[in-house]
This record gives structure tokens, sequence and C-alpha cells, in this order.
């Protein structure tokens, strides 16, 4: 199957003359700059590098991925949505999400006057194969969005080979949580699928949340298209530096023990969650959070807001279930005490 991404590609998007920045027209370290109108005092007066190069560097290195095959978003919530601005004509096109899963994707889809079909996911929360199939031909769709470990299940989802295999547009798979599953990034496969968009995140494993930082992997030529659409700044120099900070050998250390502290963690708190009687089910978690079916989802969380635990009602979405993010020592266990008070 031979896949033709500039096909996929909006018109105006393939024809875009981007905005050439000062930085990105001279790309020099050093020199007397008088090319940006910035202000020759101050600290952080300079215009970041537009494309991040140092960070994406360590990344290469670290995953064994060129650069050319990463980009750097303001969050997933950017490379999301730069996905709906490259590919997606407004009005006409179409994407595809498995439901119960992530809001943004939803979002986005309307803020870009974008249709979203959305299937459920069956009772075991994997794609329903059969149900797909009919879609997959449309060419007005676009992108599919796989969310592995998915939000707010927490489960691995299975089949996305077939789905790369049987779909000729844009196959987008959100590992926001892959640092905590068992199961292999799908990163090490964009050489083989030039339709596939990996993203990950600085925000869960890597405990930056408040920095901002998203990554996707994909083939040279989406990162072309992805690199072409972005504002040219997108990422502060100050968030670039905190992201450099934390992708030192001794860092990275540190965060894979954090990961191993919180996977610890979570077996302990499924071990207590599953004593309490007003637990009805604990979902399967390749994640770093639990979801779990009670009696009434609305009073327990409310309940819980009352003794200042914050965890998230999902009760609208899936019928009286609650996800709880793996907290520290002390905060499972005053979670834990909470919960057998109440009754
Ligand atoms: C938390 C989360 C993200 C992270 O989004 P950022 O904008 O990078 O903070 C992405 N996808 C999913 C499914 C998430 O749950």
């Amino acid at each position: 199957m031979k896949i033709d991404i500039q096909n996929l590609v909006r018109k105006n998007i393939l024809e875009l003359k981007p905005y050439s920045s000062a930085r990105d027209e001279f790309e020099g370290e050093n020199g007397i700059f008088l090319d940006a109108n910035e202000n020759p005092f101050g600290e952080l007066n300079r215009y970041p590098d537009p494309y991040q190069r140092k960070i994406k560097e360590k990344l290469s290195e670290l995953n064994q991925i060129s650069a050319h095959n990463i980009f750097l978003g303001n969050g997933s919530d950017e490379v999301i949505d730069l996905a709906f601005r490259i590919f997606c004509e407004p009005g006409k096109d179409k994407v595809l999400t498995f439901s119960p899963t992530y809001g943004m994707y939803e979002v986005s889809a309307n803020i870009n006057n974008v249709e979203l079909v959305n299937l459920d996911l069956n009772e075991d929360f994997q794609i329903d194969l059969e149900t797909l199939k009919p879609y997959l031909n449309d060419e007005n769709l676009k992108i599919i969005f796989i969310c592995s470990p998915n939000n707010p299940t927490g489960n691995s989802i299975k089949n996305i080979k077939y789905i790369l295999e049987n779909f000729n547009g844009i196959v987008f798979i959100d590992e926001a949580y892959i640092d905590f599953s068992p199961e292999e990034s799908f990163r090490n496969q964009i050489k083989k699928y030039p339709n596939l968009i990996v993203s990950q995140t600085f925000s869960k494993a890597w405990g930056m949340a408040s920095v901002r930082v998203g990554i996707a992997y994909a083939s040279d030529e989406i990162i072309r298209f992805y690199n072409k659409t972005k504002p040219p700044y997108n990422i502060s120099q100050l968030n670039q530096n905190a992201v450099l900070d934390a992708l030192n050998d001794e860092n990275i250390k540190l965060i894979q023990d954090n990961i191993k502290l919180i996977l610890n963690e979570k077996k302990l708190l499924i071990e207590n969650l599953e004593q309490l009687e007003l637990v009805k089910k604990i979902y399967p978690t390749d994640a770093n959070f639990v979801l779990i079916e009670v009696g009434n989802a609305d009073l327990i969380y409310k309940k819980l807001v009352e003794e200042n635990v914050i965890i998230r009602n999902r009760n609208s979405v899936i019928k009286n279930c609650l996800r709880i993010t793996v907290g520290s020592p002390e905060e499972n266990l005053k979670l834990i005490e909470d919960l057998k008070s109440i009754t």
C-alpha cells in the first residue's frame, strides 16, 4: 500500500509560504544581532530557536530517532490541533475517535469545524474492528485518533497494527502514558508507516505538566508540514531550558526511579482498593491512574472533595466510574483512609 502524504494535506497548507523569521534566515549562534528588532538589554531578550534543535538532538540520541522525525509542540494539545489544521478541510473532512477517550480530540475537531465520527470501544474498552471497517475507505476520513494507554480507561489498545495496515489516512497514536506501560512505543514504527504520528509528552512521566511541551514522532514529510504550519516561536526559551535541564543523564535516572515508585504505589493502591466494599470493579491499567466503578460515583466524589481529596468523576462518560491518579505514598494512604470512612 503506497500512501501519498501530500494527497492528504489541505491544499492551502500544501501551497502555504510559511513565515520566515529572522532566526530562520540566519542560523548562526554568534554575532551582533540587529536583525529581529530585539532589545539589546536583559537576559530573556532574544527570540528562542524556532526548531528547538538542542532538545531534538537529545531526544534523537535518547530514542535512536533522527531529529528530522521529531516535532515539539506547546503541549500535546498543539500537536493534536496542528494535525487538524494540516490534514482536515473544515466543513468537509472527518476524523474518527473511539470513546470513552481523551476529550481534546473532540474539542479540537469542533474548533476546526471538522466532523467527528465517534465509535464506542467494546466492553473491554477495545476497538471493534467489524464496526470500524466500513469507515476505513471513506476518503474524507483523514485522521483516526487512538489513545494507548487510553485515558480515562487506562488500558492499552490492541489491533493498532491492523488499522495502520488498512487505513490510507493519518493514524494518530497518543502515547501520553507510554512510559508507565509495559507495551512498546509505536515511535519505532514511523519508518515503516509514513502515515503514522506518535504523540508523547513531558507532562506525565517526566513530571513537567507546567512546562507545556509535547512531542510528535513521524515521517520527515509529516514533520515538515508541522514545522511549516506551527507558530514561529511555539516553545519559549524558558520552557526549552526546563526540558533541556530534564534531559541530562542524572535527571533521566531520577525520572526512571520516579516511574518505578509510581508503578509500585499503583500496585499498592489497587491492592487497597480491592479490600474496599464500595469498589465494585477495578479496570486493568497500564497508566499512572486507575479507573474504578462504584455504587454512586457522584456521592463518593463529593464526599472526597469534603475531605479535600480531588479525584476525577467520570460518571458522565462511564456510568459510576471514578478515575484516580496515583499520588505520593502519603496522598494514596489518605485517599484510602477517606474511602474507608465513607459507607
Ligand atoms: C495528559 C494527556 C496529554 C498531555 O497533554 P499535554 O498538552 O502534553 O499536557 C495528552 N494526551 C492524553 C490522552 C492525556 O491524558
